[in-house]
């Protein structure tokens, strides 16, 4: 990038470290034409798709709301915070792997289905049934069947 001092274009790192538990780089670099010292700051750029509700309004994607869904769904389940945090890190890679600025909200829902159906079978069944509520009944009695396999 440009010396904010002078504009030439050459600069050169002279330290960087890991900040912000390690979420972000900060760089000092010192211009070779002017030699003025400056600091800059990279972190990744990670944009989650906005969320579409059924009645069709849009917020913005929600963690803490994942979180709270997850952990609503394992409560007193054998699951460690640890894998929970690895789960949501996925269901989110996998949202921004869409590459979709809005996604709806019942694919949230079904990633978070899968998700859970991978990692504890009682949090799965307590999530799908108050996700789908009474939608298709059928289709979800043969799913909790087929766990039983
Ligand atoms: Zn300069």
């Amino acid at each position: 990038m440009f010396c904010p001092f002078c504009s030439e274009q050459e600069t050169k790192v002279i330290d960087s470290r890991l900040v912000a538990e390690g979420h972000q780089i900060r760089r000092r670099r010192e211009c070779l034409a002017c030699h003025e010292r400056f600091t800059t700051f990279e972190t990744a750029e990670l944009v989650m798709p906005r969320v579409v509700k059924r009645d069709g309004s849009r917020e913005p994607f929600n963690e803490d709301k994942l979180r709270a869904g997850l952990q609503r769904a394992l409560e007193k389940r054998p699951v460690s915070t640890e894998q929970v945090e690895q789960c949501i890190n996925r269901l989110k890679s996998e949202l921004r792997a869409t590459g979709e600025r809005e996604v709806d909200s019942k694919l949230i829902g079904n990633l978070i289905m899968d998700a859970l159906k991978d990692l504890d079978k009682v949090a799965y069944v307590r999530f799908a049934s108050v996700y789908r509520s009474f939608e298709d009944i059928r289709e979800f009695g043969e799913e909790i069947a087929r766990l039983g396999d």
